[in-house]
């Protein structure tokens, strides 16, 4: 297995404020990378630190067998073998589509893999056009093949699906998905959703302050997460006492009272059906329903714990009742 990226112990602050705190991991060749935290954790910072518009503070970033920042060593965004796609895609308003695939030299110097991209990115029709009058889900292609455009051995994206409806950001992940998997392409794409990191990506980088919080398959991380805030970053969540569930292998100690604790999804707890199951359990008063159509969810509270179900059929149930859910790990 190929590292394309090599980061190690990158730091970088501004003023007093760490953004980047000693981070360190790797991307293998053709694996997409997902960097997920909440706003602030530094996400951004590490893209303009491997892109170059940024000078850490300590730390070093090894390029595809080229050290591109060590210590004396810096070197220049256009010379980085790497190309960026920002939020916002910053396309020039005053170029065509193809003017803006064909701003680098890269791309002007190998037309046919071009056209191949354009093609297999379905903007062939938007060529001639001005980007104020094509679609955000076209304007998204259009940044990304002017990206890959210049063949980059490692691209680069930020927040790249945030600016899309959610009704078009299903079709457009899908699309990215298969343009990126079929040019084998390696890839290191922030999201704040954590649903783009595990539709998207094989493997997950959490940040936490400038902190890495976790680092593994993004499914892992939805399962086995190892603090309360990765668990919450990926989706809703019961941060429950591990001495409910003291068969579970997967705990961790919260920060905020020092107990070990396990993240058990709204899902995982089932209405009991039989007294004598060996599972732990639960027991909650209903304090809110919410019908979902396909599925219900149940807010539920014992004395100080307040957790919430999902659960398929909630139409018996009513605020007040007491019910005794089965806690299913694995
Ligand atoms: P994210 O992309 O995860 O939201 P950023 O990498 O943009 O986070 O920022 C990380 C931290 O660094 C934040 O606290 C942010 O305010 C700070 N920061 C980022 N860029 C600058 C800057 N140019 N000057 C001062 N502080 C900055
Ligand atoms: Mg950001």
């Amino acid at each position: 297995m190929i590292p394309i990226l090599s980061v190690s112990n990158l730091s970088k602050a501004y003023n007093n404020i760490h953004a980047l705190n000693g981070l360190s991991f790797e991307c293998i060749k053709g694996e997409i990378v997902s960097v997920v935290g909440s706003s602030g954790s530094g996400k951004s910072t590490l893209l303009k630190l491997i892109a170059g518009l940024e000078i850490p503070d300590s730390g070093k970033i090894v390029l595809k067998d080229k050290t591109i920042n060590d210590g004396s060593i810096f070197v220049q965004p256009e010379k980085r073998d790497c190309d960026i796609v920002f939020q916002d895609f910053s396309l020039f308003p005053n170029l065509t589509v193809d003017e803006n695939i064909y701003f680098g030299k890269d791309a002007r110097s190998n037309k046919s893999m071009v056209n191949e991209l354009v093609s297999l990115a379905n903007i062939s029709d938007t060529l001639s056009r001005y980007p104020h009058q094509i679609s955000g889900g076209q304007q998204q292609r259009v940044a990304l093949v002017r990206a890959l455009a210049n063949n980059p051995s490692l691209l680069l994206m930020d927040e790249p699906l945030s600016h899309l409806d959610s009704a078009l950001k299903e079709n457009v992940r899908s699309e990215l998905m298969s343009i990126l998997k079929k040019l084998d392409m390696t890839v290191l794409i922030v999201t704040h959703d954590a649903e783009d990191a595990l539709t998207i990506s094989d493997k997950t980088v959490v940040l936490n302050q400038g902190n890495l919080e976790q680092i593994d398959a993004p499914r892992n991380i939805y399962k086995y997460p190892k603090s309360e805030y990765a668990a919450r970053l990926f989706g809703k969540t019961n941060i429950l006492p591990l001495n409910l569930i003291p068969g579970s292998k997967h705990f961790f100690t919260q920060k905020s009272s020092n107990n070990k604790m396990v993240s058990v999804r709204p899902h995982q707890l089932i209405i009991e059906s039989d007294n004598n199951s060996s599972r732990p359990k639960i027991k909650g008063q209903v304090r809110n329903i919410f019908n979902y159509g396909h599925n219900y969810n149940v807010e539920l509270q014992w004395e100080d714990l307040h957790f919430t179900a999902e659960i398929k059929d909630g139409s018996n149930l009513e605020i007040g009742d007491t019910v005794t859910f089965c806690i299913e790990i694995d």
